[in-house]
């Protein structure tokens, strides 16, 4: 029998909430996985074994990637307690990694759960570690520093498995709460969504256009990103709103050079009216402290002020050199970089305030009305349930 062995680290810190974490991630992976119908997924002893005999290792193992809350995770084989089948199962595997990586020294680590197996833990890593080291001749052994580390778990049946792969890390996508993230086509945002899901955040999404000022195009961009980021979590629930009427209304009303942060705070204000509707307790955004108007720190400080959620930028102190790399790993980055035009761009004003004063953007905001435009706003509302399947065409 196949099985791949999950561990998942931080959720075994988390005493009183561990047995709600483990429910939720083997929930996460049976989702995940739900196209391949004979699997086995369960929990024992702080792991959770997935067993099928159907499928290839790679095929589980790329769903299982994407899976938020695994710490690391091994192929393994799964035998009856016996030293020969462990010796027969062990070679087996350090055959298999030896194609994947040149391994020079070794080592074999026991755990014995099951003390009914009377051969003793140090006994059978000398019986299994004999055995090995005369199969291969380049290997050699070594306790302290070894390239591979071959485990032995003898549990009901026992377990045996070599290179161990590093998961995704962070914690069950559905244990921290939901928020509304500000979902533009540009790099940061998805990435920033990403990381907070990643966190276990459920994350729903708003994203804003200026049809027919932008295209059709760029809307479906952004239910493509959501839907990269919905390989990991999930289906994603995103709205989208036209907020033509408010920038020609700022635009008439306001000066120029603070088009860009009044423009920000109906955004946010727009979000924050929306999260409250569907359960977000915060809001989230790709914002990084930078020398444009409304991402110097003034300007962060006033677009908080327009609204009383939390709003977190997992982005905040990030170089965009490693915004881009998550990108690239998370696959979002070649669909962010299209060229269909954010609502912002096609907007902007040549003059901007990057030291921008709170009194003097609330006196000119004061001009508007805030509610109605934010009605407005919302009336044009469409919202897509988007998953993995979803058909998106642009
Ligand atoms: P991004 O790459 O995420 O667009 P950016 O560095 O280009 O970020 P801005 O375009 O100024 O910066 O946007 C800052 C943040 O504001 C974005 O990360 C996003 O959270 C939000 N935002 C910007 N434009 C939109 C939009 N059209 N719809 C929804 N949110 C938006
Ligand atoms: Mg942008």
């Amino acid at each position: 029998m196949k099985t791949l062995i999950i561990k998942y680290g931080e959720l075994a810190l988390k005493k009183s909430n561990r047995g709600y974490f483990e429910k939720v991630l083997i929930n996460n992976l049976k989702l995940n996985l739900t196209s391949f119908n004979e699997v086995d997924i369960r929990r024992e002893h702080g792991r959770i074994f997935i067993e099928f005999d159907k499928y290839e290792f790679e095929e589980i193992i790329e769903k299982v990637n994407k899976v938020y809350g695994i710490v690391g995770f091994a192929k393994s084989i799964k035998i009856e307690n016996s030293i020969d089948e462990m010796n027969e199962a062990a070679k087996n595997l350090v055959e298999e990694a030896l194609t994947r990586k040149n391994y020079k020294t070794f080592k074999v680590v026991v755990n014995r759960a099951n003390k009914a197996f009377k051969v003793k833990s140090p006994e059978i890593a000398r019986l299994v570690g004999g055995y090995i080291y005369n199969a291969f001749e380049d290997l050699d052994v070594d306790v302290h520093n070894p390239d591979l580390i071959v485990k032995v778990e003898v549990r009901k049946q026992s377990y045996v498995y070599a290179d161990e792969v590093k998961g995704l890390g962070g914690l069950p996508y559905g244990t921290g709460g939901k928020s509304m993230l500000l979902l533009s086509g540009g790099i940061d945002s998805p990435v920033a969504g990403w990381m907070m899901a990643k966190r276990g955040v459920v994350v729903e999404a708003v994203h804003y256009h200026t049809y027919p000022f932008t295209s059709k195009q760029s809307t479906e961009k952004v239910l493509k990103l959501a839907q990269i980021i919905s390989n990991y979590t999930g289906e994603i629930k995103v709205h989208s709103i036209n907020i033509l009427e408010i920038y020609k209304t700022i635009q008439e009303k306001c000066p120029k050079k603070h088009f860009t942060i009044i423009g920000r705070r109906f955004m946010t204000m727009i979000a924050e009216k929306l999260a409250k509707q569907n359960g977000c307790i915060s809001l989230i955004t790709g914002e990084n402290i930078a020398q444009v108007a409304s991402q110097t720190m003034e300007g962060l400080n006033i677009t908080n002020s327009s609204v009383s959620l939390p709003i977190f930028r997992p982005l905040i102190a990030f170089d965009k050199l490693d915004i881009i790399e998550i990108a690239n790993k998370i696959d979002t980055y070649e669909t962010s970089i299209l060229p269909f035009e954010d609502c912002c761009t096609v907007f902007l004003p040549s003059r901007v305030e990057v030291r921008p004063n709170l009194d003097d953007v609330v006196k000119y905001e004061d001009v508007l009305d805030r509610e109605k435009l934010i009605n407005d706003a919302l009336s044009t509302i469409k919202t897509y349930q988007i998953t993995p399947e979803t058909e998106i065409e642009f």
